[in-house]
């Protein structure tokens, strides 16, 4: 299987804001394979289209630990139903950085199958988090962004240095 590069913070490509899926073929399935190996082979929970340069609303997820329930989101849509909780998260756009970011633990999902057909689900606690982290991507925003900008200007030092 072929991998796609994973594009690396600061990458001006990770703030585009991704455009809305119209056409459902062939090629947009094996977009979304291709992205759910590459998430595989780079140990990640979660890949988001914009991290692999592929503009379209499209993120694959899999929180499982035995790494064999992959689940496909195309037009992903979020409504934050639960308590604001703090969860310690990283990104393979950001290796080697984590720190607690603020989400809902629960959130009701619509969204689109890789085929276009219609999906609601609702998610709680990991899953719920990956999903709000790997929408905001689809939107140009990382996880960095809902810290403080003293950690933010820490952490950008830190990957200066480490260039
Ligand atoms: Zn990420």
């Amino acid at each position: 299987m072929h991998h796609l590069p994973i594009l690396q913070h600061p990458d001006r490509r990770l703030r585009i804001k991704a455009a809305v899926v119209e056409h459902f073929d062939e090629k947009l399935a094996d977009q979304a394979e291709k992205m759910l190996a590459t998430m595989y082979d780079a140990k990640g929970i979660g890949l988001a289209g914009t991290q692999v340069d592929f503009h379209q609303r499209v993120i694959v997820i899999d929180v499982s630990e035995n790494r064999d329930s992959p689940i496909k989101l195309v037009n992903p849509e979020i409504e934050l139903i639960g308590e604001t909780v703090s969860n310690e998260e990283g990104c393979l756009s950001i290796p080697g950085v984590y720190d607690s970011v603020k989400r809902s633990d629960r959130i009701n999902v619509s969204a689109q199958a890789i085929d276009g057909s219609a999906l609601e689900m609702e998610a709680e606690d990991l899953l719920a988090i990956c999903i709000q982290h790997e929408c905001d991507h689809l939107d140009g925003i990382l996880f960095i962004d809902h810290l403080s900008s003293l950690k933010r200007k820490r952490i950008n030092e830190q990957l200066k240095k480490n260039d």
